[in-house]
């Protein structure tokens, strides 16, 4: 009787969620907010277990106007006991991958009374260094818990900022290693999103192999690259470099969608070279995603998301229209998960 209730308050969820994209009113840039209202890089689980509680969060996310969620755990948890909150402060402390913040996650956000938002789960376990028992745990999740979880990641192919914390970074014969679990995500449609930096300022593309031989490896998986590439560690960056090489791999791997996520990227990128990223986003507008990567420690209020969301919706105001439909308003969101939804058209101005 219990999972009759269940059954039923997630189908009249569904059908709130279908009037709202299905409406016949078209969206009027000029007169409606500009910010992102599909998150789809939101870290529901920080690094060491004080996450927001599920209503607090969901409360900011409805007053935001977010409408869909995709929920990470995050790719990388501490290994050992500490009360380190975040991985920079304490470069000494390991970290690890774990499915614990999978799960966590799984309790958290699988029922909640926003109605009118809808969360997604992220398998966020896998150590893509160590690929052997991937798929082995990848199934056992999707048997258990048939679908609840639609996509996969974050997760670190290399992430520099870690290095000091023992991350190990995926080697060539490692990504070779994936292809079980590869197969297994393209059969089931699960979209997988790679942290995967390009270099540092001293030598901007140091890791860069990696990534490309991901792509030239699973031309056919549903791979999103997170912050395309970019953190920190490359904030001087040649960005014509790097938008002649985004260029070049949005080109070559139709499968690819870039991941505009994170405040770095509007903060130390965008906002320096606009027009030449917003020339690329219009030129490839079915490939990519935003998000704001906004880690929900148990402290943080409305102002805090607000001030991220906003600030990686600071590019939708330059995009055109048929980008903004796609991103903002989420429509590659809903295709890179096979959904049927319709963003509303944009009104012609
Ligand atoms: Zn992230």
């Amino acid at each position: 009787m219990k999972r009759c209730i269940f059954q039923f308050s997630l189908f009249f969820s569904f059908l709130a969620v279908f009037n709202y994209a299905n409406s016949s009113d078209c969206f009027d840039r000029n007169q409606l907010s500009h910010t992102l209202q599909v998150d789809t890089h939101l870290h529901t689980q920080p690094f060491n277990n004080e996450a927001m509680p599920t209503d607090k969060l969901m409360s900011i996310l409805n007053k935001a106007g977010i409408k869909y969620v995709n929920a990470y755990g995050i790719g990388q948890t501490f290994a050992v006991k500490t009360a380190c909150k975040h991985y920079l402060d304490c470069p000494n402390t390991p970290i690890k991958p774990s499915w614990v913040n999978d799960f966590r996650n799984l309790k958290a956000f699988t029922k909640h009374k926003y109605k009118n938002i809808v969360t997604k789960l992220s398998m966020s376990f896998p150590d893509l260094a160590n690929p052997e028992n991937i798929l082995q745990r990848v199934i056992y999740i999707q048997n258990k818990y048939p679908n609840k979880f639609k996509w996969v990641g974050e997760v670190n192919l290399i992430q520099h900022a870690l290095l000091s914390n023992a991350h190990e970074p995926a080697t060539i014969s490692d990504i070779n290693n994936w292809q079980p679990f590869m197969a297994y995500l393209r059969t089931h449609n699960l979209p997988l999103t790679l942290h995967a930096d390009i270099g540092l300022n001293d030598s901007p593309f140091e890791y860069i192999h990696l990534m490309r031989h991901v792509l030239e490896r699973y031309p056919d998986n549903k791979i999103v690259w997170a912050h395309m590439g970019l953190s920190t560690e490359q904030s001087k960056i040649d960005t014509k470099n790097h938008i002649g090489l985004m260029n070049s791999f949005l080109k070559n791997h139709p499968n690819l969608t870039l991941d505009i996520s994170s405040t770095v990227l509007e903060e130390n990128f965008f906002s320096r070279d606009r027009t030449r990223y917003v020339a690329l986003i219009n030129k490839y507008p079915s490939q990519f995603i935003n998000g704001t990567d906004f880690l929900a420690y148990e402290n943080f209020d409305f102002e805090d998301y607000d001030h991220t969301l906003k600030t990686v919706s600071e590019i939708h105001k330059y995009i055109n229209d048929e980008a903004f439909r796609n991103i903002a308003l989420g429509q590659n969101y809903f295709n890179l998960l096979g959904l049927q939804q319709q963003t509303p058209r944009i009104c012609k101005s």
